[in-house]
């Protein structure tokens, strides 16, 4: 497999953007929040799990789970966020070593919000780049988007890592702070070192099979 690159950063940091930007110049995408968005949409592999565990009421009438009062329960209930992620984690497990494997870019981004809170995806990865931002801009920026208040998004934010921890982490760190353009210009360096890098890899591999 080429080379896999972890992608992570706070809510509203910009993870999306930097993916879309790289996928633009040749990257694999593989986004475990969108795979947890398919997993509990209508007809998705996960609800059956859900309404077994937490009934009928955490399902809307299109056939999808509830997200706005799954969040209120999982945020006031840890046991019910942990039986909610045990039921969740192991399919989005599943479908990212899937996607892996189908991936066909010159190198495969792995987005995942919590790559530096949880263990999971450590084995699957060869590096960790954060998207990195101050934290005010972070509230702003996901209140813009979201909608949510502030008080909301400090609340979602206590429960990830901090920015130093995150940073801590990282091998290597995009600054989100300024425009796009400065982001663009900045994701266009790193692509040609993830090219490089994915070159790299993939000759020792070969090397590797003629020993
Ligand atoms: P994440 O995926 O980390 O939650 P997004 O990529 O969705 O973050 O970005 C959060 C919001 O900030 C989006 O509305 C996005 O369009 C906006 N955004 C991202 N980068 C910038 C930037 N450099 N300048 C202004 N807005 C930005």
């Amino acid at each position: 497999m080429s080379l896999v690159v972890g992608v992570t950063g706070g809510i509203g940091s910009g993870k999306s953007t930097v993916a879309e930007l790289l996928q633009a110049q040749g990257a694999a995408v593989i986004d475990t929040d969108h795979i947890a968005h398919e997993l509990t949409a209508p007809g998705g592999v996960a609800i059956g799990a859900i309404v077994a565990a937490f009934g009928a009421e955490f399902i809307n009438p299109q056939g999808a789970m509830d997200r706005v009062r799954m969040r209120q329960l999982a945020f006031s209930d840890n046991s019910a966020k942990s039986r909610l992620e045990q039921i969740l984690h192991p399919l989005i497990r599943q479908q990212v070593e899937h996607q892996l494997r189908q991936a066909q870019g010159c190198y495969t981004l792995l987005l995942v919000p919590l790559l530096v809170e949880t263990d999971a995806y450590r084995q699957l990865i060869d590096r960790t780049l954060v998207v990195d931002l101050p934290e005010e801009q972070q509230i702003s920026r996901t209140m813009a988007r979201s909608g949510l208040r502030e008080a909301e998004v400090k609340a979602i934010m206590a429960r990830q890592a901090c920015r130093r921890d995150r940073l801590q982490s990282a091998d290597d760190v995009v600054s989100n702070a300024a425009d796009l353009k400065s982001l663009q210009q900045q994701l266009e360096a790193l692509h040609q070192r993830y090219v490089a890098l994915a070159r790299e890899a993939k000759s020792n591999e070969h090397a590797a099979d003629h020993l």
